[in-house]
């Protein structure tokens, strides 16, 4: 097949990350985590960026999901051949776990850009004769498991990535943790660098952590404390044993748990977060450490319609490789902006009634909700009142959603459970659909087909968010919860409109449901209706701003000449 020796010749920056979504057929995403990996992968290819991506092969990815008669979300392993679109590269790594030698072994899949550029990902993958049949199981599931199997992953992506791109003969100017999850990664570095001579082992002053720090760059994820990947020290002792001396582990891991953020954080020289109010959101989390802000992105080509892409290409030549050109949209006449939207979104009906037998009108407007399902997100917020809503949007709203609950997240099935029973109550008079198994190839048609793409996050919980810029990048305004990017990307009336205050909050214990209820009727009904109906040329405008004033600059491209020139070339 291909040669991957030559991935080694030149110095790469390896980026790790638990998922990476790449496409539909190799499922070992869940969610925004792993698209933004796929999309920073992508776009660094497209940029010629001397990359080397690692991540875990999930062989029964994250999980199907079909709904019971109930309405109950019902999940089934994703089975799919490695073999068939991936490379099995020579060399295996071993890595300790209780006690055993565990072998890693790496796929690799080439991510090949029409500029020329390429450059490989690396799927770990456990499932190799001579492990015990449960190490061979450690890289099934993604996200899967309880807290032993997910030590077990971290030490497989972080220790076992290191060691294998080690073996295979690549070179490293710096490591990029796209979240916590790969934070082991740094004491397999300290190891190998700076680890002291055998009888000042137990000394944490002989170890000198400088030259790791050096060359690690963090990214976090998550906005709250709950969220960060912790263990109890006597699990890691008997899963992972001493990599390094325990007190020196605790030093920079924390002292009660090892904590991966805590970890990352000691470890790296850059450390950021995802949009510039999640960066405020971490620094006051992580008093003691810089935290820097680099907004995320999405893959400009991967995201635009089939429909806009032809547009674009005809009036913006260069835009997928030079997003920034989409900042003259003004030169698409109207009436071909208006009709590619249209085309993407018969293009969306044709589908939604092949899956669900729902026939929805192309006239009527069409507001798009999906995500993962999760209690922040609050997928059923507009339906907290069914009357009002039922007064503001009969024969005037069509609504579609879509998303997956953790399989373990009983809250976020109800939610679904409860848009499903809402789709039977307002029948024909306001008609729902929700489309089951979330994935890339579903997102890349339900965005760009609705009219208005609704969020409403629990604030400061969206860290960045990125389906809204797909909406954007397809000419499709937000109606969004000013958090996140929205925050950067919302100009009231000209991008789109928020829902709710301004952003203020840094924790998330203040609750602004009631006024965030009250503003998205309000702004439906006296706003929204109102302008798609009556002023077609204003619309027009608006999708257009969505195009020139968010989509030119929210989009992977820039957001990798940002990481190139404020943390890897640092
Ligand atoms: C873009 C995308 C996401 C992330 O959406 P958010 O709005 O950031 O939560 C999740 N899943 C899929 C399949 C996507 O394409």
């Amino acid at each position: 097949m291909s040669d991957w020796r030559r991935y080694t010749e030149i110095p790469r920056i390896a980026y790790f990350s638990m998922e990476i979504g790449l496409m539909t057929e190799i499922p070992t995403y869940s969610g925004g985590l792993g698209i933004l990996a796929g999309d920073t992968i992508r776009s660094a290819a497209d940029l010629k960026l001397p990359l080397v991506a690692v991540t875990l092969i999930s062989r029964k990815g994250y999980f199907r999901q079909t709904f019971n008669a109930e309405g109950w979300q019902q999940e089934s392993s994703v089975d799919w051949k490695p073999e068939d679109l991936l490379e099995l590269l020579p060399g295996k790594a071993l890595v300790t776990i209780e006690n055993r030698d565990v072998k890693v072994q790496a796929w690799m899949y080439q991510v090949k850009s029409p500029t020329g550029g390429e450059l490989p990902v690396l799927f770990l993958d456990t499932d190799i004769p001579g492990n015990l049949p449960e190490d061979r199981k450690i890289t099934d599931h993604l996200y899967g498991g309880g807290e032993d199997y997910r030590l077990k992953q971290e030490i497989v992506l972080g220790i076992g990535g290191a060691r294998l791109l080690q073996i295979l003969g690549f070179q490293l100017r710096k490591y990029h943790l796209n979240e916590g999850h790969a934070s082991l990664l740094t004491l397999e570095l300290l190891n190998n660098h700076h680890r002291p001579v055998e009888d000042t082992w137990d000394e944490h002053d002989s170890w000198d952590t400088s030259w790791v720090r050096s060359v690690c760059i963090f990214t976090t994820h998550t906005p709250v404390e709950a969220g960060h990947d912790r263990f109890p020290y006597d699990l890691v002792e008997r899963i992972m044993g001493d990599v390094i001396p325990l007190k020196l582990l605790k030093e920079l891991g924390g002292e009660d748990e090892l904590n991966m953020t805590t970890l990352a954080l000691n470890m790296s020289h850059f450390v950021n977060g995802v949009a510039k109010k999640h960066g405020d959101v971490s620094q006051a989390l992580f008093p003691g450490f810089e935290v820097h802000a680099i907004t995320n992105g999405i893959h400009p080509f991967t995201w635009a319609s089939p429909y806009l892409i032809t547009l674009y290409d005809k009036y913006l030549p260069g835009w997928a490789n030079e997003p920034e050109l989409l900042v003259r949209v003004d030169n698409i006449p109207d009436q071909e902006i208006y009709d590619a939207h249209a085309g993407a979104k018969a293009y969306l009906f044709q589908y939604i009634e092949e899956k669900t037998g729902t026939r929805l009108d192309p006239e009527v407007l069409t507001i798009g909700f999906a995500r993962r399902a999760t209690a922040y997100k609050r997928a059923n917020m507009i339906f907290t009142d069914p009357q009002r809503l039922l007064k503001i949007g009969a024969g005037k709203l069509q609504l579609v959603f879509s998303g997956k609950a953790h399989p373990h997240d009983d809250y976020g099935k109800e939610m679904i459970l409860q848009i499903l029973q809402q789709a039977d109550f307002f029948g024909d008079k306001l008609k729902i659909v929700y489309l089951p198994n979330y994935d890339m190839e579903l997102a890349s048609r339900l965005i760009p087909g609705v009219d208005v793409w609704l969020n409403n996050p629990l604030r400061p919980l969206e860290a960045s968010g990125t389906s809204g810029m797909k909406a954007a990048l397809n000419g499709v305004p937000n109606f969004s919860v000013l958090d996140g990017w929205w925050i950067e990307g919302h100009i009231e009336g000209v991008t789109g409109w928020s829902i709710g205050p301004p952003p203020t909050e840094t924790t998330a214990t203040v609750n602004n449901s009631d006024e965030d209820v009250k503003d998205l009727y309000k702004k439906l009904e006296e706003t929204i209706i109102p302008l798609y109906y009556n002023d077609r040329a204003g619309w027009i405008k608006l999708t257009k701003n969505a195009i020139g004033k968010n989509a030119y600059y929210f989009n992977t491209h820039v957001m990798m000449r940002r990481y190139v020139t404020e943390a890897y070339l640092q």
